[in-house]
């Protein structure tokens, strides 16, 4: 069990960061090119988001085609799809998709603004790309957003 690990095409950057701010482990280069990244995804049994039906179909059962436009449909319909409940203590970088750790608020001294720092306890660093994260107003809007998409989406789907 545990949820599904995925890697995004090209086309779904944005969905990519997305699912990694609701705790999603998603793979996303914007280089890569599409036999890559059905490697990736066989090698490492993620699903591989695309766009693309025929990639989707290479793909077998490691493939997802992702059927709407715009990243907040594309988000809706994928957390939907994989019933993925969002964590939004989640430990990846929306970023880079790297695994975040705990750091000690001395070490994000001059890293973060000083506002952020007086009032802050608990930071996390990503040591792929550097970026500092903390609970703050980023993640609350992201959830607002979530439940906003998910809760609009819910009326749409009225007439299907
Ligand atoms: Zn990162």
């Amino acid at each position: 069990m545990g949820a599904p690990r995925f890697v995004a095409d090209v086309m779904l950057g944005r969905l990519a960061r997305w699912l990694r701010l609701v705790g999603c482990d998603v793979l996303y280069d914007r280089l890569g090119e599409d036999s890559a990244l059905l490697a990736r995804a066989l090698l490492e049994g993620r699903i591989l988001l695309t766009r693309d039906v025929a990639l989707a179909k290479r793909a077998g059962e490691n493939g997802y085609f992702v059927k709407t436009e715009g990243f907040r449909a594309q988000f809706a319909e994928i957390v939907r799809s994989f019933g993925i409940a969002p964590d939004f203590k989640s430990e990846f970088c929306p970023e880079c998709g790297g695994r975040t750790v705990e750091v000690s608020r001395e070490s994000v001294e001059g890293g973060v603004p000083e506002y952020t720092l007086q009032t802050h306890e608990a930071f996390r660093r990503c040591p792929n790309c550097g970026k500092i994260y903390w609970e703050g107003s980023h993640r609350r809007l992201a959830a607002a957003e979530l439940e906003k998409i998910l809760s609009c989406k819910n009326e749409d789907r009225s007439n299907t």
